[in-house]
């Protein structure tokens, strides 16, 4: 099949609109303006990333079904590309329905990951894929009797959240009010639906990065990371395994991305204890802790994915060895205002990414830094070290600088 591609704002346009308008949205909108397309970017605020970097900008409510349903008939986009789980994807699945556009990866991977119970039940209960024993709760005592059930410690998170927010470890009984409250507090669209997990006592936890494309599978190398509170902060490649965890990772990332379907990057989260893998959930687009092929590979996952998407093929992806990221939060009120930057760049194969972000309230990532090295080792002391480096002010009521 050929693919053919035309040319920003005019009739013969390839238009992509991304749902959220992050630091990942901004990096995928970089690649595919890369590629020559009109890219449309979306989010509930103004000058988000992304949107710092597209051809045009709209903010609306993306839960709202009638605001999206009437975006999406004005722009007429041929890729729908969502950043986030929190979209109305209904209107995603009617306009699969229609033909109109196309929905990255399906709208039914959208629908099954907005969350977390749907994406539970696909990888437990329908493939048999290993998982830590789970249950789904909506009331406190119902989360207590859960705890019981399953033990402690264990792991409670509303099923409508990310980057940790309303995640908690219950470590005995005195903890499950804490727990429920933190969890109604944390979760999207006032929900009270919350997974109580089994804790699982990882060795590590890996991203298996998985590229769906026209040429078929591509199984990038192991991301290694690290959380604080649900939230990452810092990322390497290759994550040293055995064949056999290896192995293993790539037949749950392979069936998982196989159920879910369509073209695109998928990142599988997955906990390794030996050679035993267990699947945690999946991001059916790039991943956050896959900022680390920024620096590791000749494509990044951002590239990846504007290939995937467009229907062009991924041959192959060349490593450029160990490489690490850290993420950079600022914490406070205001606008940021970097500094140290050229400290933090003294280093040879080290970068920094500023996202841009118009606003800080409360703790927020605004870079990162990703750095190569001999080892997994050296790159994340230097990635850390550029990160150190950079200082952060946030400012109220800006003026010129
Ligand atoms: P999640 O939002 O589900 O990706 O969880 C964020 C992070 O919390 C994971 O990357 C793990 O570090 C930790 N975590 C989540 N669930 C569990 C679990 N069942 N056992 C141990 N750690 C967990």
């Amino acid at each position: 099949m050929t693919v053919t591609l035309g040319t920003p704002l005019t009739p013969t346009a390839t238009r992509a609109l991304l749902l959220g308008a992050g630091e990942l949205g901004k990096e995928v909108a970089i690649e595919l303006t890369r590629l020559g397309v009109e890219v449309i970017a979306v989010d509930r605020y103004p000058d988000a990333p992304a949107m710092q970097v597209a051809h045009r900008a709209h903010v609306i409510d993306m839960l709202d079904p009638e605001a999206l349903r009437t975006l999406l008939a004005a722009e007429r986009p041929h890729l729908v590309i969502p950043e986030i789980e929190a979209i109305a994807t209904a209107v995603l699945a009617e306009v699969e329905e229609a033909g109109l556009a196309t929905v990255i990866p399906t709208a039914r991977a959208t629908i099954l990951t907005m969350d977390r119970e749907g994406i539970r039940r696909l990888a437990a209960e329908e493939l048999g894929l290993p998982t830590s024993p789970y249950r789904f709760v909506d009331t406190r005592d119902g989360l207590a009797a859960a705890v019981a059930e399953l033990g402690t410690p264990c792991v409670v998170k509303p099923v409508m959240s990310s980057s940790g927010k309303g995640q908690s470890v219950v470590r005995s009984e005195a903890d499950v009010d804490a727990a429920w409250t933190y969890a109604v507090e944390g979760g999207r669209a006032g929900g009270t639906r919350v997974i109580v997990e089994g804790f699982v006592d990882f060795d590590y936890e890996i991203t298996q990065l998985t590229v769906r494309h026209a040429g078929g599978v591509t199984f990038l190398d192991p991301v290694g990371h690290t959380q604080v509170d649900g939230d990452y902060r810092e990322s390497w490649q290759p994550q040293p395994m055995s064949d056999a965890a290896l192995a293993e990772s790539r037949r749950i990332a392979g069936a998982v991305t196989e159920a879910l379907g369509g073209q695109g990057v998928f990142g599988v989260e997955l906990f390794v204890r030996g050679d035993e893998v267990l699947f945690s959930e999946v991001s059916p687009r790039p991943h956050d802790t896959g900022l680390v092929t920024l620096a590791s590979q000749d494509l990044s996952e951002f590239a990846l994915h504007a290939r995937a998407v467009l229907g062009l093929p991924v041959p192959g992806v060349l490593s450029l060895g160990p490489a690490a990221s850290c993420a950079v939060l600022a914490t406070g009120a205001g606008v940021p205002v970097f500094s140290g930057v050229d400290d933090a760049l003294a280093g040879t194969g080290v970068d920094v990414r500023l996202f841009g972000k118009p606003r800080v309230e409360g703790s927020r990532r605004v870079a990162v830094t990703v750095a190569r090295g001999a080892t997994v080792d050296e790159a994340r002391a230097a990635a850390r070290e550029a990160a150190a480096a950079l200082r952060i002010e946030l400012v109220e009521n800006p003026s010129a600088v």
